[in-house]
């Protein structure tokens, strides 16, 4: 049985960000569904539910790779924004700024008093507390 599996799976394209992400947001639309009974969520659920399963079992795999890339480029601000809100929650020891001339993230040692950062990467120089 699990051989089988393996053989239907071979050169298929399987799971990655974006059918993950899309299948999460199907679970929130039939959930949704319970409580405010709307034909169009259901409806929009179940056509997303059918490209995660096409995009699953499809064969063209080059084309369903490029499909997740566009999605993580498309998606690169939200989850930097939060790594970062991670980072700064678990990191006690840092302070993090933004450079003021090219927005670059700057971590600094905590409790240093005033001091002048020097930008790793436009090498501005500006004053920061830390
Ligand atoms: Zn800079």
């Amino acid at each position: 049985m699990k051989e089988k599996l393996i053989r239907f799976m071979q050169g298929r394209y399987g799971i990655d960000k974006l059918n993950n992400h899309l299948l999460v947001f199907v679970i929130v639309l039939f959930i949704l569904n319970m409580f405010i009974n709307q034909p169009a969520i259901l409806i929009l659920g179940y056509i997303l539910w059918f490209i995660v399963i096409y995009r699953m079992f499809s064969k063209q795999i080059y084309k369903r790779y490029n499909e997740n890339t566009k999605y993580t480029q498309l998606i690169k601000p939200i989850t930097q924004f939060f790594n970062l809100q991670n980072k700064r929650l678990h990191d006690r020891q840092h302070k993090y700024f933004r450079c003021p001339h090219c927005k670059q993230m700057v971590r600094l040692p905590k409790g240093k008093g005033k001091i002048i950062v020097t930008c790793p990467q436009c090498h501005e120089r500006f004053e920061k507390r830390t």
